[in-house]
């Protein structure tokens, strides 16, 4: 397997840009042979299985990525949000069209990050967490308190996806198992299992402004540092991911016997990224981030979309910044461990088990 997600010929460029969930999905998928020599299935609705447990974002439409008209040629380094993509996308599913598993793993991975988790009400702590969006994404403990239901999301849409396989909807059963791959991945994520460390809560207690917006700094920094990784074709990132999911196989592991150590290893792994964060590029991020504002008449998408471009220009100021090698070390365990349950997640699902 020679490719790295954005040079593989069998994607058009009209599903691009890529992001760092398609990326993970990508290599995780490629180590399991069952699944990549899967024949296409056909497109089909959504089976709405009214699932009272689980409602939709009011905002949120799928999209049917197979039905595709590309319009332009974004660069892929400075392209931040997951809804620009080079290609108009058909809102009815299309008729008599075809499409391979693994890409359906691959390209749907984003799409709990588009509206499908927003603007709902889930809990009266989820301000917190910035919503119902973050709320299903992620899970830690603060003050003694749980905040977040990543977990529960990993294993709603695993059902969803079996209830759709067993009413003969191959096609949303691999979509919602792509959703499943996200929230799987966001629990490997130390941002998403830890928010803060407790020295630094502590410290800024009252100081909620300041807590904001060194959080964001620190968490999105990271984030967007990952995905120039893998935008450039990252040897180590995608070792450690097919490498993960190959141990999985190998080890016959059990999503349910893992789930809770894999969190916990990617919460000890917080302080410090955190740390390193602050330390290397301190004040002149976090104020990248303070442009931030509530009244503003762009959406909050767009602003976090200027705030990106900017941090990556003082994050890859110096491309070849020796201090990266510290994250890029770290960023290679957490996605061994990552394609590790990612591997344990799929192989689940190819056609020679169960
Ligand atoms: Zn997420």
């Amino acid at each position: 397997m020679d490719y790295y997600l954005h040079d593989d010929p069998r994607l058009p460029l009209a599903w691009a840009p890529w992001f760092s969930h398609e990326y993970i999905t990508y290599f995780s998928v490629q180590s399991i042979d069952e699944l990549m020599a899967l024949p296409p299935v056909a497109v089909k609705p959504n089976p709405d299985f009214n699932n009272e447990k689980w409602p939709t974002g009011p905002k949120h439409i799928d999209l049917y990525k197979e039905s595709y008209r590309e319009y332009r040629n974004l660069s892929p380094l400075w392209s931040f949000a997951y809804n620009e993509r080079n290609g108009e996308y058909s809102i009815d599913p299309p008729e008599h069209k075809t499409i391979e598993p693994w890409k359906i793993l691959v390209i749907y991975s984003t799409e709990p990050d588009l509206h499908p988790d927003h603007d709902l009400y889930l809990h009266k702590n989820q301000k917190i967490t910035g919503g119902s969006h973050g709320w299903r994404h992620m899970q830690f403990r603060a003050l003694g308190r749980k905040f977040g239901i990543a977990t529960e999301s990993v294993r709603l849409n695993i059902d969803l996806a079996r209830m759709a396989f067993r009413n003969s909807n191959d096609y949303w059963g691999w979509r919602y198992l792509s959703r499943a791959t996200h929230y799987l991945a966001d629990l490997g994520n130390p941002f998403h299992v830890h928010a803060v460390p407790s020295w630094f809560l502590i410290r800024n207690l009252f100081a909620s402004k300041r807590l904001f917006q060194t959080v964001s700094a620190a968490h999105q920094g990271y984030e967007i540092y990952a995905e120039r990784r893998f935008r450039v074709g990252f040897p180590a990132f995608k070792q450690a991911l097919l490498q993960g999911a190959r141990e999985a196989q190998a080890d016959h592991l059990v999503m349910d016997d893992e789930i809770s150590s894999y969190r916990h290893q990617a919460k000890k792994r917080l302080k410090p990224i955190f740390n390193f964060m602050l330390d290397q590029f301190g004040q002149e991020l976090i104020d990248v981030f303070g442009q931030l504002d509530k009244n503003s008449h762009l959406d909050a998408a767009a602003q976090t979309n200027m705030c990106s471009k900017d941090a990556a220009k003082i994050i890859f100021r110096d491309p070849d910044l020796p201090a990266l090698d510290f994250l890029d070390r770290i960023t290679t365990e957490i996605l061994f461990d990552v394609g590790r349950m990612l591997g344990i997640l799929l192989q689940r699902f190819s056609p020679n088990k169960n």
